[in-house]
């Protein structure tokens, strides 16, 4: 039955909602009083406490040191303030735009149909270029966004070291869904992304893992040591340490469900639409994330008859300005024909917040697999 006061929301990679213990945090918080966590006195200290308790959840979130985290106000904004810091960087074919357009590299590493990038590639382009320049950067995602395919990030880094380059990981898609631990894995910077994993759009973070000499881009009155200037967006750090807090409550196993859910959706969709490709089926992929494309249905058209139905789901490909441009990311894994055609489902990245979601059921997602087959 079609509620028109509601959408069954299926675009949980675009953004977590505000998880409500969180929300409730962050009134009470408000409620508190006024903070500005560089005033001496009594507020401005509380202020202090407050940001750097969230400073230290989301370093046990990711196992490194507090004094590594620099907050900001996005993954983009992170991901632009350590590439201000480097002349060359290596990317993948397949990184989210704010890699892509901020790193304005020309040192692309390719990647297979299934989304996973070509090491032997990678390991082509560290020869070249560490033969003639110093400085270089490699930056691979952890988890694609569209995809949702894990990459062989470990195996970056090995490799990456062999050749003496420093690495970032844009892990904004990767927190919440897998385990991102900076002792098992030895990256030197990483992203992330507040809104990803439950608390408000507004806040993100860089993590420089070995604590580099950076320059910042933000100048003025010295906040979050010099990094990054700018009164601290401490409501959103707030939350941004909540999120993280509960997280690592929650099991890395606790995702079963919504694995069993994004399955069925998968089955269905295959069962009533033959013709539909999943695209990273048969590589590791986080269990939250369907992206699908159909020859015959234009990505815009399946966004607006979902939508109608409602479901709100995204365009594999869709920008900022809401309308549906080529999926580069497909474009990359060799479906030049696909590239304007995909749609992305993505469930929520655990069971807890699935259990807080009870319009994801699996008679809805009949109700979408017909739908789909019936553009
Ligand atoms: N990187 C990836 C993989 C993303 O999915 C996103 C957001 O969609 C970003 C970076 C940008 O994050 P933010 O919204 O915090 O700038």
């Amino acid at each position: 039955m079609i509620n028109s006061n509601t959408s069954t929301y299926l675009d949980y990679n675009a953004t977590v909602p505000i998880l409500s213990k969180i929300k409730k945090s962050m009134l009470d918080f408000m409620e508190w009083g006024p903070v500005n966590a560089s005033s001496v006195h009594f507020y401005g200290r509380k202020g202090k406490n407050v940001i750097e308790r969230a400073r230290e959840n989301i370093a046990k979130l990711i196992n490194t040191k507090n004094e590594n985290i620099i907050f900001t106000s996005s993954a983009t904004e992170s991901i632009n303030l350590l590439f201000s810091n480097f002349d060359t960087i290596i990317v993948s074919s397949i990184e989210h735009l704010a890699v892509l357009i901020s790193s304005k590299s020309d040192q692309i590493i390719p990647v297979d149909k299934d989304g996973v990038i070509d090491l032997d590639y990678l390991e082509i382009l560290l020869k070249k270029n560490t033969k003639i320049k110093k400085n270089i950067l490699i930056s691979v995602m952890w988890v694609n966004n569209e995809t949702g395919v894990i990459q062989p990030i470990e195996d970056v880094v090995k490799l990456s070291k062999k050749y003496g380059c420093l690495v970032h990981c844009d892990a904004a898609q990767a927190l919440g869904k897998i385990k991102v631990d900076l002792e098992k894995v030895d990256l030197d910077f990483l992203t992330l992304s507040g809104h990803k994993i439950g608390a408000p759009s507004g806040i993100g973070a860089l993590v420089n893992n070995k604590n580099f000499n950076l320059n910042p881009q933000l100048l003025g009155g010295g906040q979050e040591k010099g990094m990054r200037a700018g009164t601290e967006n401490i409501i959103g750090i707030l939350g941004f340490g909540e999120a993280a807090a509960m997280f690592r409550a929650m099991s890395e196993h606790s995702n079963e469900k919504v694995k069993f859910l994004r399955n069925y959706l998968s089955d269905k969709i295959k069962l009533v639409s033959p013709q539909t490709i999943v695209f990273g089926n048969d590589v590791e992929r986080v269990n939250n994330t369907l992206l699908i494309a159909s020859p015959d249905i234009p990505g815009d058209l399946a966004l607006m008859k979902l939508d109608i139905n409602s479901f709100s789901v995204s365009s594999g490909s869709a920008c900022s300005s809401g309308k549906i441009s080529q999926s580069h990311v497909l474009k990359a894994m060799g479906y030049d024909s696909l590239a304007s055609n995909s749609i992305r489902l993505s469930l929520p990245p655990n069971d807890i917040i699935l259990a807080s979601d009870n319009l994801i059921t699996t008679k809805e997602l009949d109700r979408l697999a017909q739908c789909w087959s019936n553009i």
